[in-house]
């Protein structure tokens, strides 16, 4: 999302970032929206430039869901909703499942809501019951830098691909994922974009990508300073 629109209307986020389209967190072509602000807090998390709940930008809910449907002309399997911390703006998070639920309603298409969060399935089940509801899967709990690597749209293999849905359950039961990519069997894979002179990088890097990409720049002269798997 190029150029939010500053300012609530109605229920306003704080956004990280929105990118059209993201083939590497979750079932096919999706929309992807990152929230800002994390106090989670998971040791070697990469994505420690969402931390700040002050960062980003503040967008009004409705902006959002209109950039979306715009993005969504091209094609659209799902919308993947990561950070940041998602759950940490239940109102917004509300806000925009809904809209989303009543487009894909209203344009008849089939698009799953995937949402991660770093939180436990139990605290989530205990003070978020509501939310759930309007998720087809959720991917919960801390990332662990000492637990094994999870599948490839997943950190660590403590994060479960939890199915909230019929529809959750056909394209993510048993960790699936049958069309337009691999699935959970697949390779990790990133993406790379580079928007407003800020190199991106979506999806979930396997263990040490980070550490053979600074190596493999400063090889080539290029030192990396700001990265957000650092602080
Ligand atoms: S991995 Fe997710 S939950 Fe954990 S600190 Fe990073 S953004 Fe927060």
């Amino acid at each position: 999302m190029n150029a939010p629109v500053r300012g609530a209307r109605a229920v306003s986020l704080r956004l990280n970032k929105a990118h059209y389209p993201v083939t590497v967190l979750g079932y096919g072509r999706r929309i992807g929206v990152w929230f800002q602000g994390c106090g989670i807090h998971c040791k070697a998390c990469v994505s420690q430039d969402t931390w700040d709940a002050d960062g980003g930008a503040a967008v009004s809910v409705a902006d959002l869901l209109g950039w979306c449907r715009q993005k969504a002309s091209a094609g659209v399997d799902g919308v993947t909703l990561s950070g940041g911390e998602p759950f940490d703006q239940p109102r917004a998070l509300g806000a925009l499942l809904d809209g989303l639920a009543r487009w894909r309603q209203r344009a008849r298409l089939s698009l799953d809501l995937l949402c991660y969060s770093g939180y436990p399935l139990k605290t989530l089940r205990a003070h978020h019951a509501a939310l759930l509801q309007k998720l087809d899967a959720l991917i919960p709990e801390p990332y662990v830098d000492a637990l094994p690597e999870g599948g490839s749209w997943r950190g660590s293999a403590n994060q479960p691909l939890v199915p909230l849905s019929p529809l959750g359950e056909q394209r993510y039961g048993g960790y699936g994922g049958d069309a337009g990519n691999a699935g959970e069997k697949g390779a990790k894979t990133l993406q790379i974009a580079v928007e407003d002179g800020r190199i991106w990088m979506i999806g979930i890097p396997a263990r040490g990508d980070m550490a053979a990409l600074e190596r493999l720049c400063a090889e080539r002269g290029l030192r990396l300073d700001q990265v957000s798997w650092r602080r």
